[in-house]
């Protein structure tokens, strides 16, 4: 049941005296619940309880995080209908998104439960000593990744599950071994809820510390503003705008002791059309793209926005073709009003931009906070010189980009902000022409597409999702997968330290059989002591 109060470790709560509702953009109309904004002893109280929390938890084995990991995909399986329901009149989005959502939910918690399980994770490297070396002994030396302390995860407007609440941030930290503190996202705070009590009944079950989970309420800036200000918190997990997640950035790199932010945010994923693709399929791409444009009403971080090509006959029948196919597709409703508003007010500052030219857009009337698409198209030279042209319009939009020749796409690639991904489509290896052109947008992104659509992002340990500033604030760290876990750690090293005190993963015995590094030889064996 959604009660529209906070988690303050195991216990609801709501001493907060502002409250604020969801929409449901679908009948524009209010959620009925009112949700308690997080009163500031409450951000205080959360904050006190994962750090004491940490000080168990960080110790826990890998069996019983792997245990509790479980326990919460099983608990949010059981919120059955009635999250799905509490999903879709918070988002706007269709029933069939929000069980495929939950299922990669489900399936990221249990990867990271089966990580933490096995235990090699953690990177254990042991040089045992060598009392006798000249001219001075070797001590005994021994390192693991070891978790950083509470973190507090912002969750994306968009994935109001797979990057929310139980999303890949809280379960990449739990697996470390690290408390979350969820600052809910408004949009979908009866959602988040359900997730929370379902944390939070895993919590119980499995015997974790109160305080390993707190969801907190918010309506604005405040809240989380406070808790990555909060001197117990020690790293930031969020997905969002790019002026978001920068601001919070800039935030933690001001505190008495910085602290690392890992934000995912906004980008426009370059599409590069060869010639010859060009040539052979501009009909049929310029039907996959307006899918890819349009799918889940453009709001993906991985969204087409920017489809780039040499000028050509070619290239005008794709533009053509695009805008007429763009146009057919059936319009879907947003997640939010503001969203809606941001997205039109985006809109109409690319239209009113100097030379760019509507080559499709949706122009029927539509239900409120449905979105019409569109697609745009500027010279290579006027969209190198006006940066606003570059700049995500979170929606169904993407804009064409016809270049003079090759010198000029490479230039524009190489110009264009850090992006999660970039796809290059191509046919009869002409791809083999263009070392230049891959190597500057492998300079831009965090992924290459091959003949693909970059919307779609699967999760497997594989996958890099990330990329260089402003796509993700750290392009060292992918967000998705099993190797987010390096987040949430840092490498410590015991010298000389007595057997029995160090933790199982470094013990001579190797009683977890984890792999690791001993003297420079990857082995599961146990060190043999004289
Ligand atoms: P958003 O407006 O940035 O909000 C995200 C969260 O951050 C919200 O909870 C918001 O709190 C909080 N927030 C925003 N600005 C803040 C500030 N200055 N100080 C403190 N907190 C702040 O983004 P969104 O609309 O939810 O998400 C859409 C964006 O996310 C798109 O740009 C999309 O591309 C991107 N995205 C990226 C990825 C990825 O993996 N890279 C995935 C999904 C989405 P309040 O709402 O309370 O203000």
């Amino acid at each position: 049941m959604i009660t529209g109060k906070n988690y303050i470790g195991n216990s609801l709560s709501s001493k907060g005296s502002i409250t604020y509702k969801t929409f449901n953009p679908k009948l524009n109309i209010e959620n009925t619940t009112p949700f308690y904004e997080a009163a500031t002893s409450e951000i205080s109280a959360a904050v006190n309880l994962a750090a004491e929390a940490y000080k168990v938890f960080s110790k826990i084995s890998g069996k019983k995080k792997a245990e509790f990991l479980n326990t919460i995909a099983d608990e949010v399986l059981s919120l059955d209908d009635e999250l799905i329901q509490s999903y879709c009149s918070e988002s706007g989005l269709p029933e069939e998104r929000a069980k495929a959502e939950r299922t990669r939910t489900i399936g990221q918690l249990r990867s990271f439960a089966t990580l933490v399980e096995e235990g090699s994770w953690v990177e254990a490297v042991i040089d045992t000593a060598q009392p006798n070396r000249e001219p001075i002994p070797k001590p005994d030396l021994r390192k693991m990744m070891i978790p950083l302390g509470p973190v507090v995860v912002f969750g994306a407007s968009n994935f109001p599950l797979a990057y929310s609440t139980a999303g890949g941030d809280t379960a990449a930290a739990f697996a470390a071994g690290c408390p979350v503190i969820v600052k809910s996202h408004p949009m979908h705070a009866g959602t988040g809820e359900l997730v929370a009590s379902a944390i939070v009944k895993a919590v119980q079950k499995t015997g974790m510390p109160n305080g390993v989970f707190s969801n907190l309420n918010s309506s604005g800036i405040d809240i989380g503003t406070q808790l990555v200000q909060h001197p117990k918190i020690k790293a930031v997990g969020f997905t969002g705008s790019i002026k978001g997640g920068r601001a919070l950035y800039d935030l933690a790199s001001k505190r008495e002791e910085p602290i690392p932010v890992f934000a995912e945010m906004g980008s426009v994923n370059p599409v590069v059309i060869l010639p010859k693709a060009l040539k052979n399929r501009a009909i049929k791409l310029a039907k996959t793209y307006a899918t890819s444009i349009t799918l889940g009403t453009g709001q993906f971080c991985t969204n087409p926005g920017l489809i780039l090509g040499l000028k050509s006959k070619s290239l005008t029948k794709f533009i053509n073709n695009l805008g007429k196919e763009i146009v057919k597709v059936d319009t879907k409703c947003m997640l939010h009003p503001t969203i809606f508003d941001v997205y039109e007010a985006n809109k109409q500052r690319a239209v009113f931009q100097k030379e760019i030219e509507v080559v499709g857009v949706y122009e029927n009337s539509v239900k409120s906070n449905y979105a019409r698409q569109m697609v745009t198209t500027v010279e290579g030279i006027t969209f190198l010189e006006n940066p606003i042209l570059h700049q995500e319009v979170f929606g169904p939009y993407s804009i064409v980009v016809q270049c003079k020749n090759e010198e000029q796409l490479e230039m524009i690639i190489s110009n264009l902000e850090g992006q999660l991904t970039g796809t290059l489509i191509a046919d009869n290896d002409e791809e083999n022409n263009y070392p230049k052109i891959i190597d500057a947008l492998q300079n831009r992104v965090g992924r290459l597409i091959f003949n693909g659509v970059s919307t779609g992002v699967e999760v497997c340990p594989s996958m890099n999702h990330g990329g260089p500033y402003p796509a993700s604030t750290d392009s060292r760290f992918t967000a998705v997968g099993i190797h987010s876990i390096k987040r949430w750690v840092r490498p410590f090293s015991y010298q000389n330290y007595p057997n029995a005190l160090l933790p199982k993963e470094l013990q001579n015995e190797n009683p977890l059989k984890i792999s690791r590094l001993v003297n420079e030889e990857q082995t599961v064996n146990e060190i043999k002591t004289s």
